[in-house]
């Protein structure tokens, strides 16, 4: 089928097979449909966790199933469950092997806020030490709050520059975990 010549008929014709984007764009599109976890999982919101991955809930329509058990491979760490000050460390070290970009999903009251954990030994919301993307609450959150985040998390994915990366490490040292 030829191609007209006149102006209208041309933007129709490329229309129907050109598509005009941006670098960036493309691959924030390919990124947010690739997520590669490592699950951090300490306590109860773990079972919770489960249920998400399991057939039920399908996190694999998200494009995010495969758990990836070494940090170097993985680059969406889930933190779920109570985090203690002795685990910061471990915590910190895991984020700090991921390959960037990578983001931060906090999973549960706890991680996001020491949940009802308001003592001396848990981690009082891991943005302390740790550059947190999503935070998704509840005690444990709903399946379907989790995949709002990780939706939402897809928009920050999709929207974001090449410029902001890398990040660096996690600053650990120098916040709260910082001896007096
Ligand atoms: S938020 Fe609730 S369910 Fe999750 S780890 Fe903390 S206490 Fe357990």
């Amino acid at each position: 089928m030829g191609i007209g010549t006149d102006r209208k008929s041309i933007e129709t014709a490329l229309s129907e097979s050109v598509i005009l984007t941006q670098v960036d764009k493309v691959i924030g599109w390919g990124r947010k449909y690739s997520f590669f976890l490592y699950p951090f999982i300490t306590a109860c919101c773990g079972m919770e966790f489960m249920s998400v991955a399991g057939p039920r809930y399908d996190i694999d329509r998200f494009g995010a199933a495969l758990p990836r058990f070494s940090p170097r491979q993985a680059d969406l760490l889930i933190v779920v469950g109570t985090i203690s000050h002795k685990q910061a460390p471990i915590l910190t070290k895991v984020y700090n092997q991921m390959t960037e970009p990578k983001w931060v999903f906090a999973y549960g009251a706890c991680v996001v806020s020491g949940g009802m954990y308001d003592n001396y030994s848990t981690v009082q919301g891991i943005d302390t030490i740790l550059p947190v993307d999503i935070y998704v609450p509840g005690c444990p959150p709903r399946p379907e709050m989790v995949f709002e985040g990780l939706m939402k998390l897809q928009d920050v994915v999709q929207q974001e520059r090449a410029a902001k990366w890398p990040r660096g490490e996690a600053p650990y040292k120098k916040r709260s975990l910082e001896k007096p």
